[in-house]
């Protein structure tokens, strides 16, 4: 199985011939146009001394010219480092030192955090727009061989939860992801795509490397970043027909009068990253009838994917089954495999689980097995249900408290738009459940009113003892509750 993400590429572009396969901000961009720039670029990098495992830092919000880099890199036999745009500027000299880059690819508007990021480094940076135009001067060159164990990208956790490490991903494994989500996604006739994830995160790469797989022309409606409401334009417009999405984005969504939006040709949503309240998939189906979402599951250390929904109706509520060549089990406290319906931690083994972390040996336990840090359980007919994170757990009095059973309940209440729940550390009970929740109708309940509702809906032990109602969620970059600047803001 040809596994060299360049050579991929290029044969899907003989597959599938010249079309306009990107839209980005008013423009098409054709792929005979975009392999061709990669080519160049390829040659432009390897001029500039990138050697063949090589790592290049890619630093920009979506723009065709991510895609492009990409190509580039792989062709090169270099590896991508993406790294999300709105990291900070130590966060990114963390990943340019650690990962030893020899190259930093940039937009104009990130340029100022990479020079204070790399400064002493001496670094070539090409920015878009700018001398990014010097690389694409080259001949256009072949591709390096690689190993299907070779890297293909090194990147760096959301860091959500401690010091950012570098993932190490092979060919192979953006290759069977690629390949796996191609499977289970693909419908024919069912092209259109709308995309506003970022393209630097894991979830992003496996939609670019899905696309290497493609056996009908499929465009691309590419955004530099989602803002609900061009987003719904866009769909329009361009009478999406699929689309990627992260939970956050659906519920910022229910914000618009949807009903007014032509979202027919919508028929497919796939959305995955972080857990789906029930009520908002509930919400958006109800809305938008035309659609199905299907949840996803997956992590940067298995190249952004674990399970999909397959064939048929998806299963609301679950995250599907493991996607081809991926076992997985749910194991309990002693470490032993629990039965169907039971929870513990997910594990999971296969050809798309990381070759290692950077600077480390291996990824898994000694047999190969990743441990996720999410807990899940399986139900009667295998589907995965996700219940949390390990370590996003709160132990209150001694009880078990997952964030998502609270949120899920406060979420019901019809003000609540969005909710984040964390533990305080207390004094008395170890950690104290508070809630932050952002309204869909301003002043249209209080923080009292709140935790009555829920200490009505959920055990006595759980329900938010405090409640914040404030403007809008922290969101990571990809979309994620930011529970990092919660908790950050009340331990201050
Ligand atoms: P960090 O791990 O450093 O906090 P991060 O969360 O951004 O950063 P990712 O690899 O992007 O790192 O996140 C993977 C995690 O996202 C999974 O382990 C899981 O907790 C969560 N996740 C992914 N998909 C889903 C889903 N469909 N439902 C619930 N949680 C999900």
């Amino acid at each position: 199985m040809e596994t060299n993400l360049a050579r991929l590429s290029e044969s899907a572009h003989e597959r599938l011939g010249d079309y306009p396969s990107v839209w980005f901000e008013g423009t098409w961009y054709r792929s005979a146009d975009l392999r061709a720039r990669a080519a160049r670029v390829a040659t432009g990098l390897r001029e500039r001394g990138v050697r063949p495992g090589d790592r290049v830092v890619v630093i920009m919000a979506n723009c065709p010219e991510v895609g492009i880099t990409y190509n580039a890199v792989w062709r090169a036999g270099a590896v991508v480092t993406p790294v999300i745009f709105l990291v900070s500027a130590p966060e990114l000299r963390h990943a340019v030192e650690n990962s030893g880059a020899v190259l930093i690819v940039t937009t104009a508007e990130v340029l100022p955090k990479v020079k204070e990021a790399t400064e002493g480094l001496d670094l070539p940076v090409f920015v878009v727009g700018a001398n990014y135009a010097e690389l694409e001067a080259a001949d256009p060159g072949g591709i390096v061989e690689r190993a299907p164990d070779d890297l293909a990208a090194l990147m760096y956790t959301g860091g959500t939860t401690g010091r950012s490490k570098g993932v190490a991903l092979s060919h192979r494994n953006l290759a069977h992801v690629g390949a796996a989500s191609r499977k289970r996604s693909h419908v024919e006739g069912l092209t259109r795509g709308l995309l506003a994830l970022p393209l630097s995160h894991s979830y992003g790469l496996l939609i670019t490397v899905g696309g290497f797989y493609a056996e009908e022309h499929a465009p691309s409606i590419l955004m530099r970043w989602f803002e609900p409401q061009r987003w719904l334009e866009l769909a329009v417009e361009h009478r999406a027909q699929v689309a990627a999405v992260v939970p956050s984005m659906l519920a910022l969504l229910l914000r618009f009068p949807l009903e007014s939006y032509d979202l027919s040709e919508l028929r497919r949503v796939y959305c995955g990253a972080a857990p789906l309240s029930p009520i908002v998939a509930q919400e958006f189906l109800r809305r938008v009838p035309s659609v199905e979402i299907r949840e996803g599951y997956g992590c940067t250390e298995t190249a952004g994917l674990i399970s999909s929904q397959p064939d048929g109706a998806p299963r609301l509520g679950t995250v599907g089954k493991p996607v081809d060549g991926v076992e997985l089990r749910i194991i309990g406290f002693d470490g032993r495999e629990v039965a169907a319906g039971e929870e513990g931690e997910i594990v999971v083994r296969g050809p798309n689980v990381m070759s290692h972390y950077w600077g480390e040996e291996s990824a898994g336990d000694a047999d190969g097995w990743l441990h996720t840090g999410d807990v899940g359980r399986l139900d009667d007919e295998g589907f995965l249900v996700i219940v949390d994170r390990m370590k996003d757990l709160i132990i209150r009095n001694g009880y078990n408290v997952f964030p998502r059973d609270v949120e899920d309940v406060l979420m019901t209440h019809p003000a609540v738009a969005m909710a984040a729940v964390i533990g305080r550390p207390d004094p008395v009970v170890g950690e104290e459940v508070v809630a932050f929740v952002a309204l869909s109708t301003p002043d249209a309940v209080t923080p009292g009113e709140l935790t009555e509702y829920a200490k009505e809906r959920i055990a006595a032990n759980k329900y938010p003892r405090e409640v914040h109602i404030v403007d809008a969620i922290p969101l990571t970059s990809v979309g994620k509750l930011d529970r990092k600047r919660l908790r950050a803001a009340i331990t201050r």
